[in-house]
């Protein structure tokens, strides 16, 4: 079965406790309140796809737990492709435990658990997939080689790939961005990566040009939350900046995963990859990530394609 968009990533439940302040160590406190919700990059960008219309694959791996069998639900829900998606049962379905204070301070533990054990051997069996689909898309909360192996298998077949390299490593395998045709960091992805700092849209613009020095050979788009993001393609002499409107944001968490979803599914409606019409494609992006914002959660925030007034189909 062929399916516009292939996610090879993570998946993760979110379970979020509100209260008064964060605990010192060793302190027991009571929360406000408790919520639970799906997460993890490679997850979210797969249903911000599927919510525009796109057709969805995901190649991925969660634990034989309670998690584990309410994500394949959700995914149901959102009637992506789950016939790559493995179920472990060694590692539990990956978690982020996460506290928000009323003055907005958090704290993330994040354990990944099952989604280190998707392998290189999961990646080959999901070729058919993959080999049929029009965008390929990763992320790096699995293991690195595996993400290669994807992108690599991806090529092979002449398929579109973005990489959105998050969160940063310490140490990145420039190897990904021969596999890559568009690279899609945010501000502080892109300082780890490039080890040049952005403290402005100069300096991102700078930074678009550090992406290539490391071999990057396609295109390069550094998102920068309410300011947009830059971009430019290796072809192209020209950079640009495309800013965000302006809003009054209440949770952005998701918001890049927002982005690259849309992305890939604008893609996959036949948008050509030149600088103009890359600019198109980057505004409804931003666009979207942008209505994201304005809502409270990570995939429940994303925007279904008839919410939205897009000229294209
Ligand atoms: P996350 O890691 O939470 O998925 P991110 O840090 O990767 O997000 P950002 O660079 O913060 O991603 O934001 C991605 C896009 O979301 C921006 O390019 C912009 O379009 C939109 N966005 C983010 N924050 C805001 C905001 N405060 N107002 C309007 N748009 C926003």
């Amino acid at each position: 079965m062929a399916v516009d968009v292939v996610v090879v990533g993570s998946c993760m439940t979110d379970l979020i406790s509100y209260v008064p302040r964060l605990p010192k160590p060793g302190e027991t406190l009571h929360g406000n309140a408790f919520k639970m919700g799906f997460g993890g990059k490679g997850a979210n960008q797969c249903v911000a796809a599927a919510k525009l219309g796109a057709s969805v694959a995901m190649v991925g791996k969660v634990g034989d737990d309670v998690f584990g069998h309410n994500y394949m639900k959700n995914f149901e829900q959102h009637q992506v492709n789950c016939d790559n998606m493995h179920m472990s049962s060694t590692s539990s379905t990956g978690m982020a435990s996460i506290s928000v204070a009323e003055d907005g301070a958090n704290s993330i533990v994040i354990v990944a658990g099952a989604n280190l054990e998707l392998t290189e051997d999961d990646i080959m069996k999901a070729e058919p997939i993959i080999s049929n689909c029009k965008v390929l898309i990763c992320q790096l909360e699995i293991n690195q080689q595996v993400t290669l192996a994807a992108l690599k298998l991806a090529k092979k077949h002449g398929v579109f790939t973005i990489l959105n390299p998050a969160p940063a490593p310490s140490t990145f395998n420039t190897e990904l961005l021969k596999y890559t045709d568009i690279v899609c960091p945010n501000e502080t992805e892109s300082e780890i990566i490039t080890s040049h700092p952005i403290t402005n849209i100069d300096d991102a613009i700078e930074s678009l040009h550090h992406f290539f020095e490391l071999g990057c050979l396609g295109t390069v788009i550094i998102t920068l939350g309410a300011k947009g993001c830059v971009f430019r393609c290796k072809s192209e002499e020209n950079h640009l900046h495309v800013g965000c409107t302006q809003v009054s944001a209440t949770d952005t968490t998701g918001a890049g995963d927002a982005f690259v979803g849309t992305l890939a599914y604008c893609l996959t409606r036949g948008i050509p990859l030149t600088v103009e019409h890359l600019s198109i494609l980057v505004r409804i992006s931003c666009d979207v990530a942008t209505v994201s914002v304005q809502k409270k959660g990570t995939q429940d925030s994303y925007p279904c394609f008839d919410e939205l007034s897009l000229d294209i189909q």
